[in-house]
């Protein structure tokens, strides 16, 4: 704490001057900017004519499965391809978003016995720039600008590199709720922070980076800072989008600072959130891929070159772990990786713990069963909850929190807010009171669907009314039987609606939604369909897809209606089934406007 504020007093006033300094630079700069690009635009225009000629990507993908195209001809470093069909003497051109895979599609055609030449010509500039001159130049002149700014923003920033992350900070293990096994495995580290020469002196070789796998809100940021604090280090903090720049070398170049400061500040820690911004995966070389290749290339050549006697850990945090590149994970880098997983009924009813210390709860809160009833929810959500709950107590003129308080907050969060003033018309209130019972009735008859919680017909947030679910455990997998049943509760409310009133509404768009994702994630996520296999189809191209057959497409679609279909009908003959207990349901929530889970089992166990 001490160190960071000295530092940053004697600093301020060297700080401001430069600030003052870069601010003009750069308002000349951006000046500038705009008279180029007003030239740029207007040059640019004159030039873009020939309109007719150009393919869309997907027709020209189109016309090569049918084998009209005869020529690809491609430049380095250029998206645009030029086209040759067979029978047409001019050719086309069209804009390629992804050359890689392009050039991967047409090798496999090729490989099927397709005819297609594929030309790939080295860039070459001054071949082309008679014809192309005008059209270059306000590209060259702006990335000359942009250089040019770029070095402006160097000169302002000097001696004023990232004070304002460089902080010791109180947080400690203690106040990271849970996570036993992670914070063992993270201890070591702390030891090393400490007492480097102990691992130095056996030749051991530690551990340079270590990255945290994990939704956003579960707590890496809190377990990074924790690990400073333990090991009373300065804790520098950069997020990965930060480096992301338009200014092309502008992100390695902050890299190459973070590093120069670590390197002072040594022993230190280094965090970097959000990694996948500059770690994805180089696989294209659009402009925005090549300056993100440059900062990770940066990285991977700073933390190439520090050595063990300088004591740095770099920590990093992302919850894509799939898209990062694999060369940050090789030995000497990443090459320790933690997951950290949303928090169980006991780390969630540490967090509350933690979060509910310097608040006023009454005695009859009961943080056991807000645990209980909030599986899936992260560290960062049940925090939320709690503030929540303050807010609703402040304002219900409550003197402490009460356990309703804290119930409202789950609601307010999950659902939204309750809306008594809202009027409903009492055809719409019918509609709602069966469309809910719908949900619950048919939830009710499902072994796998959790217990009702309550059901209500008052507006909360966009919802004319709602059905929640007790979530009393904690689940890893879900079968496909329970997905195949979480269709039908979901649909329950559609299906009442249309066998009470034989018409139906709109309120079932958000059932529908949800439905239809599950549907499609079983299909072409979770391999769940019998005709079609465990295979991923999610966020393939349409050409990848086609790898499987031309009506694959169709296949899927006819899939995901068919899991839809039968859970429709199988709530209807559910709801038909039991019609008694969905009236009597429907008729409660008409006269009481809420039931509550003893009241909803009570209906179930008259006869
Ligand atoms: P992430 O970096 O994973 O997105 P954060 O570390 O920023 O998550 O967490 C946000 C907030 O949520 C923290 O500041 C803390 O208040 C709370 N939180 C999350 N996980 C925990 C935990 N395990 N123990 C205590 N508080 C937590
Ligand atoms: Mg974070
Ligand atoms: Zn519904």
């Amino acid at each position: 704490m001490r160190k960071g504020e000295g530092k940053m007093n004697k600093n301020s006033d060297k700080q401001k001057k430069d600030q003052k300094k870069k601010l003009l630079l750069s308002s000349i700069g951006l000046l500038i900017l705009i008279v180029i690009c007003i030239v740029g635009i207007i040059l640019y225009n004159q030039n873009s004519d020939k309109e007719e000629n150009t393919l869309a990507y997907t027709d020209l993908i189109k016309e090569i499965s049918y084998g009209n195209v005869e020529k690809v001809e491609l430049t380095t470093g250029s998206k645009n391809a030029k086209i040759k069909f067979r029978d047409e003497e001019e050719e086309k051109t069209a804009l390629i978003p992804d050359t890689e895979s392009f050039i991967t599609l047409i090798q496999t055609k090729v490989a099927e016995g397709n005819e297609i030449e594929l030309i790939q010509k080295p860039q070459s500039f001054i071949a082309q720039l008679p014809s192309t001159i005008f059209s270059i130049l306000p590209t060259l002149i702006m990335v000359a600008l942009f250089i040019m700014i770029f070095k402006m923003q160097g000169l302002g920033e000097k001696g004023k590199v990232y004070d304002e992350t460089e902080r010791k900070t109180k947080v400690g293990f203690d106040d990271v709720a849970g996570l036993e096994e992670e914070k063992n495995e993270l201890i070591e580290i702390v030891d090393f922070l400490k007492r480097p020469e102990k691992y130095t002196r056996m030749g051991a070789r530690v551990p340079k980076g270590v990255l945290l796998y994990g939704k956003p809100g579960t707590g890496k940021t809190l377990i990074a800072k924790a690990i400073a604090g333990e090991a009373d280090v300065p804790f520098i903090s950069m997020s990965g989008s930060e480096f992301i720049e338009m200014f092309a070398g502008l992100g390695a170049s902050r890299v190459r600072k973070l590093f120069e400061k670590a390197r002072k500040l040594a022993p230190c820690i280094v965090f970097i959130d959000e990694i996948d911004a500059i770690g994805s995966r180089r696989n294209s070389n659009s402009g925005a891929e090549t300056e993100n290749n440059q900062t990770l290339n940066q990285l991977l050549v700073e933390m190439d070159g520090f050595g063990s006697e300088e004591t740095i850990i770099v920590l990093a945090a992302t919850n894509r772990p799939e898209m990062l590149d694999k060369a940050l994970l090789r030995p000497g880098r990443f090459d320790r990786q933690i997951t950290i997983p949303n928090p169980d009924l006991k780390g969630r009813l540490e967090i509350l713990k933690i979060h509910s210390k310097d608040k006023k709860l009454s005695d009859d809160v009961n943080l056991e069963s807000i645990a209980e009833d909030t599986a899936g929810f992260t560290g960062a959500e049940l925090e939320n909850i709690l503030n929540e709950a303050a807010i609703v107590a402040t304002k219900s003129k409550h003197d402490e929190i009460e356990n309703d308080d804290i119930e409202e907050a789950v609601k307010k969060v999950t659902v939204g807010l309750e809306k008594r003033e809202r009027v409903m018309s009492d055809k719409d209130k019918r509609l709602t009171a069966y469309h809910e019972a719908g949900h619950a009735v048919v939830s009710r008859y499902l072994p796998t669907q959790t217990n009702v919680k309550e059901v209500s017909i008052i507006p909360r947030g966009v919802a004319g009314g709602y059905t929640m679910y007790k979530s009393n455990e904690d689940k890893y997998y879900i079968s496909k039987t329970e997905m195949q049943e979480k269709l039908i509760a979901l649909l329950g409310g559609r299906a009442a609606e249309k066998l009470v009133l034989d018409d139906i509404s709109t309120g079932a768009s958000n059932d529908i939604e949800v439905a239809t994702k599950i549907a499609r994630d079983m299909v072409t996520k979770y391999g769940m369909s019998d005709k079609l296999g465990p295979i991923d189809f999610q966020g393939k191209e349409p050409y990848e897809i086609q790898m499987f057959g031309e009506d694959i497409g169709d296949k899927i679609g006819q899939e995901v209606k068919t899991l839809i279909d039968t859970a429709y009908n199988d709530a209807i003959i559910l709801l038909n089934e039991h019609r008694d207990k969905l009236d009597k349901i429907a008729q409660t929530l008409l006269q009481k406007e809420k039931i509550n889970e003893q009241e909803f089992n009570r209906i179930f166990e008259e006869v």
